[in-house]
């Protein structure tokens, strides 16, 4: 299942490297959350056990670990992974839930905090894809619906 997600061949590197642990914020400061210990389980085929852990939803998506790789590649895939598997089998924080429920309904994760940006003088925020979003979702269900796909 995994295999459809990551690319084993640049993950083995990845174990052999380490690079960017130094760089990645969450490396550096949240104990217990590693990486390096994830892609090695990874590759040896005991994974399952990440997908209730917290630590794969501690990674920022900062992209710092892509930016600083030799193969554009590595930390961050594996966590997105398994949080991708993780979230299609409903293991996930009620936070994530409730983000993501509120995406659906509002197309939005909260609203600007409009006296703070006129207090800096900031512009009006963009008008939001709410509707577009919307439409693309209802597309996206019913093509699902057609093809028997739940997630
Ligand atoms: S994307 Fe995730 S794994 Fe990569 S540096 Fe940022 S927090 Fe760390
Ligand atoms: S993501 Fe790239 S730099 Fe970081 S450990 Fe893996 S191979 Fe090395």
């Amino acid at each position: 299942m995994l295999n459809a997600h990551l690319n084993f061949k640049l993950l083995e590197m990845c174990s052999k490297c380490g690079a960017c642990f130094s760089i990645c914020p969450s490396c550096v400061n949240l104990p217990g959350y590693d990486p390096r210990i994830v892609i090695k389980d990874i590759l040896a085929g005991d994974w399952e056990k990440w997908l209730t852990s917290k630590s794969i939803w501690q990674c920022l998506e900062c992209h710092h670990c892509l930016e600083i790789c030799f193969q554009h590649y590595g930390f961050e895939n594996a966590m997105t992974a398994l949080r991708t598997i993780a979230a299609k089998r409903g293991i996930h924080p009620t936070q994530v839930k409730r983000g993501w429920d509120m995406f659906v309904k509002t197309s939005k994760l909260g609203d600007p905090a409009l006296p703070a940006r006129k207090k800096l003088g900031l512009p009006e925020p963009a008008k939001s894809g709410a509707e577009e979003f919307k439409k693309l979702y209802a597309l996206l269900k019913e093509k699902k619906a057609k093809s028997g796909k739940t997630h």
